[in-house]
C-alpha cells in the first residue's frame, strides 16, 4: 500500500516538477490527461494517444495480487484493487496470499450480503457502500471487489452468505444502493460474479446450462440494474462457464449483452485465476486479467497478447478499448487527480454496520411472547453456544476482514444485561476450528481443516449446557454454522441441511430442560430446523452481523428494538423440496461437469409457490413484536403497463416496530409459463403503536414483462395482472389489480 500511496501523488508531483522548470509565466501547459478540467474522454484520448505498445499491455493484466500495472514514466499509479464485500480485506503480500502483517489494516467488518439484503433497505445498502467506500480509499484501493450478487439457487452453496439472496428485484434494488455507495468514495465498485455463479462445487470449470428466459429474468437483471442504475464501472467475470464457454470469454455474455445491450463502459476484470487462454478473452470481452500466482509478464493477457498485437493477430483497437476501460476505473477513482483522504474504522462506520445488523434480524417463531426477554423478570439466563463466543468476519475467506472491533454474541448480551441478571456461559458444542491463517489454494480459499471436540469432550460440554439450562430462567441457545469447509465457506458448498456439530441434539436437550429457549441463529444460508422447532418457543434468524453483532442481537432480544428483518431466502421443510434437487445430480451439483438449470424460471419461492411446496418460512416473512393491519389498497394507472399502489398500514400492538410492505405481480392467464408471482416492489415503513401511514410502490412495464427469446426483447403480455400486497411472499393481505389491454414490446 506504501507503494500506491506514493504512486498516488506522482502525477501531482509530475505537475509541481514540470512548473519548477519553467517559472512563472512561462509554464508549460499541463498535458491533457493531468488536465482534471477537462471531460474524462478526452483525458484518456490524450493518454492512450502517449502509451507505448508494452505500457498498454501492462494496463491489462495484474502484475501483484491484487495490482494491475501504472505507467510510472507517465505518472499514471497502479490500480489497487481489494475484496470485498464486508469491507477492506487484509494486506496480503504483493505476489503472497500471506497476511503482509500491518498494524493499519485493519477495517470496519460490515455484515456480508445476505445479512444486508434482509434489511429489505436500499438505502441502508448505499450508507454500507459509501463507508466501505470511504475505508477503501483510506486504505489506498482503487477498486472494492463487490457486491457479490449471485442468485441464491440452492441452499447449499457455500458462498450465500456473500450474496443478496433469491429474488432478483430484491437483489437489484440492494446493489444498486450499495454500488452507488462505493462509487461515491472515489472507489469503483466490481460487481460479480458474473454469471451464473451459483455453486461452489467445482465452481471453477463447471458449465451452466441454462434457458434464455430463466438467465434473463431470473440470473442477469440484478446486474443489470448494477451497471444501468448503480453505474457499476467493473464487473468480474465468473469462474465457471455458460453453455460451455468460460465467463471470461464468453462473448455473448459480455460482448453481446453487457457491452452491447446494457451498453457497459468500465471494465471486466476475471475472477482470480480465471483466465485460461488469450485469444478467447482478448475477442470475448475480457479487459484486465487477474490472478494469483507469478510471473505476471506470462499472463494469457501479458506477453502472448502483446506477441498477438505485434503480428497483427488482434488489432491495436481491441487492446485501446482494454486500456481506455482499465482508465476509466483510474480516472473515476482519484487517481490521476487528488484522492480524498477516506476514513477508517470510525464510530460512524460502525453506526452503519450494526443498523444493518439490527434491521437484519428476522423473528422466525415467538410463541407465548418469549421475546423480548424482560429484564426485569429475569435474574438468571444461560447463554449456550460455540456460536456465542466465536467472530467472523475474518472467516469469511475472500470476503473476509481484519476486523477492528467484533463484538460477540456473549459480549453483546452480556453488555447489556450482566448488570442485572446473572449471565451463565456454557460452550455446549464446538465445531471444527476456525480456518484463519490456514493453507490456501489458489484463489486465496483457505484449504485445511482441523478436527472438532472428541465424542467424549463433545458430551461433557452437552452435560454442561443442560445443566446450565436447568439453573436458568431463560435461555438463549446460539446455534448455527462458521464458516468452515461446508458451512458457509467460500470454495465448498454444504454437503446437506443439517446443523453440525450436533447441535440439533442439544438444542432438543437444553429446550426439554428449560422450556424457555431462544434459539439465535448466526448462519448465511438457510438451515434444517429439524428435531427441535416444536419445541422450541422462539427462533431469531441473526445471520453474520457484522463488527456490531453481539450489540445488535442485545438490542433485539431484550427489547430495545422490534425485529424487523425479512427472509432474502425461501427456508425449506427439506432438501428434496428445493428446486435445484428437482432432478438430482443433473440439476445441482452436475454430472460430467455441467449442471443443467432443469427447474427454469422456477427458483426461491417462485418453484415453492408454482408447485405448491409447503416451505418451512418463506421469502419475505419475518415476525414483529409488534402486529400491522393492512388496508385500502389503492391502483392508480400511470401507463399502458404501469401503474401507482398505495396501502395503509398500521401498528396494531403496543410496541413501535417496522413492516416491511411486499408487492407481487402475478398475471391471470398468461400464455406463456409464468411464475406465481414476482416481487416487483416493497417499502420498510417505520409505526409508532397505532400510528397508519400510506406506503407507495411504483410499476412499470418491465414488472409485467417475461424475457421473450425469440424476439431478443421484454414482452408484456395482454392480460389482467394481481397485483398482490403483504407481509411475506406467503402473506397476501390485499389484492388489487390492472389490466394491460394490448400485448406491448420493451424497447
Ligand atoms: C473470489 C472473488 C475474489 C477473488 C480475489 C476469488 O476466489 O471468487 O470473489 O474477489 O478471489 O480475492
Amino acid at each position: 500500500m506504501a507503494a500506491s500511496l506514493r504512486l498516488r501523488w506522482l502525477p501531482l508531483l509530475a505537475c509541481l516538477c514540470a512548473s519548477a522548470a519553467h517559472p512563472a509565466g512561462a509554464a508549460e501547459p499541463k498535458p491533457a490527461y493531468l488536465d482534471a478540467s477537462l471531460p474524462v474522454e478526452q483525458r484518456i484520448d490524450d493518454l492512450i494517444g502517449r502509451l507505448t505498445l508494452e505500457e498498454k499491455i501492462g494496463l491489462v493484466h495484474a502484475n501483484g495480487l491484487f495490482r494491475s500495472g501504472g505507467v510510472e514514466r507517465l505518472g499514471v499509479p497502479a490500480l489497487w484493487t481489494d475484496d470485498g464485500p464486508q469491507g477492506v480485506r487484509e494486506d496480503v503480500g504483493l505476489t503472497s496470499w500471506t497476511p503482509a502483517g500491518r498494524t493499519d489494516d485493519f477495517a470496519t467488518a460490515m455484515p456480508p450480503g445476505l445479512t444486508v439484503a434482509a434489511t429489505w433497505d436500499p438505502e441502508l445498502a448505499r450508507a454500507c457502500g459509501q463507508a466501505i467506500g470511504e475505508e477503501a480509499l483510506q486504505r489506498g484501493k482503487n477498486v472494492m471487489l463487490a457486491p457479490g450478487i449471485n442468485i441464491i439457487r440452492t441452499p447449499l452453496c457455500g458462498r450465500n452468505y456473500d450474496y443478496y439472496g433469491e429474488d432478483p428485484w430484491l437483489s437489484g434494488r440492494m446493489a444498486v444502493g450499495y454500488i452507488r455507495g462505493i462509487q461515491s468514495e472515489q472507489t469503483v465498485a466490481c460487481v460479480k460474479h458474473f454469471a451464473v455463479n451459483n455453486q461452489e462445487v467445482e465452481r471453477g470449470s463447471v458449465s451452466v446450462e441454462v434457458d434464455e428466459r430463466a438467465l434473463r429474468e431470473i440470473y442477469l437483471p440484478a446486474f443489470e440494474a448494477s451497471v444501468k442504475e448503480g453505474g457499476a464501472l467493473a464487473v468480474m467475470s465468473a469462474y465457471n462457464r455458460l453453455r460451455g464457454d468460460y465467463c471470461s470469454q464468453n462473448s455473448y455474455l459480455l460482448q453481446t449483452i453487457l457491452k452491447g445491450e446494457w451498453g457497459f463502459k468500465g471494465a471486466v476484470i476475471s475472477d482470480w485465476g480465471g483466465t485460461h487462454e488469450t485469444r478467447g478473452p482478448v475477442l470475448g470481452g475480457l479487459d484486465l486479467e487477474m490472478g494469483t500466482r507469478g510471473p505476471y509478464d506470462g499472463y494469457f493477457l501479458a506477453r502472448p497478447f502483446l506477441q498477438g498485437v505485434r503480428d497483427g493477430t488482434y488489432p491495436v483497437s481491441v487492446l485501446d478499448d482494454k486500456v481506455r476501460r482499465n482508465l476509466r476505473m483510474l480516472y473515476a477513482s482519484g487517481a490521476l487527480d487528488v484522492r480524498g483522504p477516506g476514513a477508517l474504522n470510525t464510530q460512524a462506520h460502525r453506526d452503519v454496520a450494526r443498523r444493518v445488523a439490527e434491521k437484519s434480524m428476522v423473528l422466525l417463531k415467538n410463541e407465548g411472547g418469549l421475546l423480548p426477554i424482560d429484564l426485569g423478570k429475569v435474574h438468571v439466563i444461560a447463554v449456550i453456544g460455540d456460536n456465542a463466543v466465536l467472530t467472523f468476519a475474518a472467516g469469511a475467506n475472500s470476503a473476509g476482514v481484519k476486523a477492528f472491533r467484533e463484538v460477540t454474541a456473549l459480549a453483546g448480551i452480556t453488555a447489556r444485561a450482566g448488570r442485572s441478571a446473572t449471565i451463565l456461559y456454557a460452550e455446549g458444542y464446538r465445531q471444527p476450528e476456525a480456518r484463519r491463517g490456514a493453507a490456501r489454494d489458489l484463489a486465496g480459499v483457505a484449504t485445511s481443516e482441523q478436527s472438532a471436540a472428541s465424542p467424549e469432550e463433545s458430551a461433557a460440554l452437552a452435560d454442561r449446557a443442560v445443566a446450565a439450562a436447568k439453573e436458568a430462567d431463560v435461555v438463549i441457545f446460539v446455534a448455527g454454522l462458521n464458516h468452515q469447509a461446508h458451512a458457509d465457506d467460500e470454495g465448498t458448498d454444504r454437503r446437506d441441511l443439517g446443523l453440525p456439530a450436533h447441535q440439533a441434539e442439544l438444542i432438543a436437550r437444553v429446550s426439554a430442560a428449560n422450556p424457555r429457549t431462544a434459539v439465535v441463529m448466526i448462519s448465511g444460508s438457510p438451515v434444517s430446523f429439524d428435531g427441535w422447532l416444536s419445541q422450541v418457543p422462539a427462533v431469531l434468524q441473526a445471520w453474520y452481523g457484522g463488527c456490531e453483532a453481539g450489540t445488535a442481537l442485545a438490542e433485539v432480544l431484550f427489547g430495545d428494538l422490534s425485529p424487523s428483518g425479512k427472509l432474502p431466502c425461501t427456508f425449506p421443510k427439506a432438501l428434496a423440496d428445493t428446486p435445484a434437487a428437482h432432478g438430482r445430480a443433473r440439476a445441482y451439483p452436475g454430472e460430467g461437469g455441467v449442471v443443467h438449470y432443469d427447474e427454469g424460471l422456477l427458483v426461491g419461492y417462485r418453484w415453492y409457490d408454482t408447485k405448491g411446496i409447503e416451505p418451512l418460512f418463506p421469502f419475505g416473512f419475518g415476525l414483529s413484536y409488534t402486529s400491522f393491519r393492512y388496508a385500502n389498497l389503492q391502483v392508480q394507472r400511470t401507463g399502458d403497463a404501469a401503474a401507482d399502489v398505495a396501502v395503509e398500514v398500521t401498528n396494531t400492538g403496543t410496541r413501535a416496530g417496522t413492516e416491511v410492505v411486499q408487492l407481487y405481480v402475478s398475471p391471470d392467464h398468461p400464455g406463456v409459463p409464468r411464475p406465481d408471482k414476482e416481487l416487483k416492489g416493497f417499502a420498510r415503513v417505520g409505526l409508532e403503536p397505532g400510528e397508519t401511514k400510506t406506503v407507495r410502490l411504483s410499476l412499470g412495464p418491465r414488472s409485467f414483462a417475461y424475457y421473450a427469446p425469440d424476439a431478443h426483447g421484454w414482452k408484456v403480455e395482454a392480460a389482467t395482472y394481481r397485483l398482490r400486497v403483504g407481509g411475506s411472499s406467503r402473506d397476501i393481505r390485499l389484492e388489487g389489480a390492472l389490466s394491460v389491454a394490448a400485448p406491448l414490446a420493451l424497447p
